[in-house]
């Protein structure tokens, strides 16, 4: 499965493109608004399985973006981390208390 993030940056939306091994392409989309979070699927299985069953609410591919933009966080917060670790070394070694005498 290949999954692309779309580009649009609409406050409180997230869309995800999700390619199937069969060569499909499915968008999911997440959408978090005040007090409703809601996550769709274009594939055939969330839409009319979905349909015949309310509690029926996931996909193989909602699943698989899920797993992805959980992984894009944890892979930008360490990013982030790691920033703010080289910062705080930068910090240290430009401390006054480092007098610079020839
Ligand atoms: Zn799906």
């Amino acid at each position: 499965m290949t999954i692309r993030f779309a580009a649009n940056k609409t406050a409180g939306v997230k869309t995800v493109y999700v390619t199937g091994e069969s060569g499909s392409q499915y968008v999911v989309q997440f959408v978090r608004r005040a007090g409703m979070r809601r996550v769709s699927c274009s594939c055939p299985d969330f839409v009319y399985r979905g349909q015949l069953k309310a509690t029926h609410r996931s996909c193989k591919h909602i699943r698989a973006a899920q797993t992805e933009l959980h992984n894009e966080r944890v892979n930008r917060r360490n990013y982030l981390a790691s920033l703010e670790l080289q910062s705080e070394q930068l910090e240290d070694y430009s401390d006054p208390k480092f007098e610079c005498k020839l």
